[in-house]
């Protein structure tokens, strides 16, 4: 299986080259060349455990990597998780589940990718005995989840950036407190964007690319969205049968990541009814979905910080299916999204999505309700995904995407009691290591030169 871009306009990639770049080199993002049609497979996997059905899905997709390396790779990223299930169903009430994404060592979904992808990468070194730079932007939750991927993975820096003073303070200790020397958070003066903006144009120096064999980890990274897709199938199966194919998966969505895995899933034959898009007050996406216009608005801070997002930079993906995998009809879209800010579509075809929104003082009461409801703490990010539905969708699974406890002030404020987890009392005690740079690709450079 190769992989190539959304923009059409480099040559397709082995798996393991599309791991190494993130993004396509022509700024696109790369999908794999065909889906492959999983259907035939349901009955053998329906008994797998997590890992055992990773490796099952990515032998479709990694094809450059041998079986038994695969399996060496996926078997060794779970086994953080603090559930023997790794990614458990609860069921709430008849009809309403919930599937837990927060029990790999950073308490938020993005563990299931990091873990697996801080493994692509060390087996990536040890093959090539090329080193490799890694460089993200985050407001919290994926540079947590980056760096506890990588943390002591011979060959490889991570350098995360992010706005001091404006995570939370938890996941500023997540990242800070690790004891780690190849790990380096770098607080900047500035906002997330301004980390991002920095980044961005350190990544357009592809001298300087090569040089520290930058990689991104951001939601871009295929291997991301690949290693998402794996929990839609094992929560298929641990819904009741007569259930399965009539559920709605309800994400909690910031740039479209997490819920691209589950659509693809659906376009690689597994019966999934279809998905709800539940976006905090930054609603773009939400927008979209209701009237066809995709338009940037400001970024307003919400009480859910890892979907506070101005575009959604998987939704790439997405729009190249859209449009009948024309990538030249891609190319104009995101020109004119660029250039304007705005894109209405004709004939906008929501296929099979469903959007919400939920603003700041509904997380509260959400919150609030969900526990006096059902006796159960959800996190701010999750509270999303338990807005009334518009519809009749009475069956649905709600991604539970972060654990509660990683968000205090919220659920105190909400229900009164404090949320815990071990895994952050042991921070509290932790001594705080960051470096501060200037929020310019230079300064970012100069620091990633010194420290690689
Ligand atoms: C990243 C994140 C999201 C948003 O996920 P996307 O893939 O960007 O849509 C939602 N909730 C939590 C807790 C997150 O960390």
């Amino acid at each position: 299986m190769n992989y190539h871009s959304t923009r059409g306009q480099v040559p397709p990639v082995s798996f393991s080259t599309a791991v190494e770049h993130g993004l396509a080199p022509d700024g696109g993002l790369y999908l794999p060349e065909a889906l492959p049609n999983l259907r035939p497979y349901l009955n053998d996997w329906e008994s797998l455990n997590y890992p055992e059905l990773c490796e099952a899905f990515f032998a479709h997709f990694a094809t450059d990597i041998e079986a038994n390396e695969l399996h060496a790779i996926v078997a060794c990223s779970y086994d953080k998780f603090s559930d023997p299930a790794i990614a458990p169903v609860r069921a709430l009430a008849p009809g309403r589940y919930v599937l837990e994404l927060f029990h790999g060592p950073t308490l938020a979904f993005k563990d299931f990718a990091l873990q697996l992808l801080g493994n692509f990468y060390a087996a990536q070194i040890a093959r090539t005995g090329r080193p490799i730079s890694v460089l993200g932007a985050t407001s919290g939750d994926t540079g947590a989840a980056a760096i506890h991927g990588l943390i002591g993975k011979d060959g490889v820096k991570s350098f995360i950036l992010y706005p001091d003073g404006r995570i939370a303070p938890l996941q500023e200790r997540q990242m800070t407190c690790t004891e780690a020397d190849n790990v380096f958070p770098l607080a900047i003066k500035g906002s997330f964007d301004d980390a991002q903006t920095a980044m961005k144009t350190v990544f357009e120096d592809r001298e300087f690319a090569t040089e520290v064999g930058l990689s991104a980890v951001n939601s871009i990274n295929l291997a991301r969205i690949l290693a998402q897709c794996v929990y839609y199938i094992y929560a298929y199966f641990r819904l009741p049968a007569q259930e399965r194919e009539a559920v709605t998966f309800v994400v909690p969505t910031g740039n479209f990541g997490n819920v691209l895995a589950g659509w693809l899933v659906q376009q690689m034959g597994i019966p999934l009814k279809g998905f709800r898009v539940a976006t905090n007050q930054n609603d773009i996406l939400h927008r979209l979905f209701e009237s066809g216009t995709y338009s940037l608005e400001s970024v307003a801070p919400s009480l859910a910080p890892s979907m506070d997002i101005q575009v959604a930079s998987n939704f790439e993906r997405f729009l190249y299916y859209a449009v009948g995998s024309d990538a030249s009809k891609v190319r104009e879209i995101m020109h004119t999204f660029k250039a304007t800010g705005q894109y209405q579509f004709e004939n906008f075809d929501r296929q099979s999505f469903s959007s919400s929104r939920t603003n700041d003082s509904e997380i509260e009461s959400l919150i609030k309700s969900v526990y006096s409801d059902y006796n159960y703490v959800v996190d701010p990010h999750t509270a999303c995904g338990f807005q009334p539905a518009v519809g009749d969708q009475n069956l649905e699974i709600i991604l539970a995407t972060a654990h509660p406890a990683k968000f205090p002030d919220t659920i105190i404020k909400a229900i009164g009691e404090e949320p815990i987890h071990p895994s952050l009392e042991v921070l509290k005690e932790r001594v705080i290591t960051k470096y501060f740079v200037d929020p310019t690709p230079e300064a970012i450079k100069a620091f990633m030169r010194e420290h690689k």
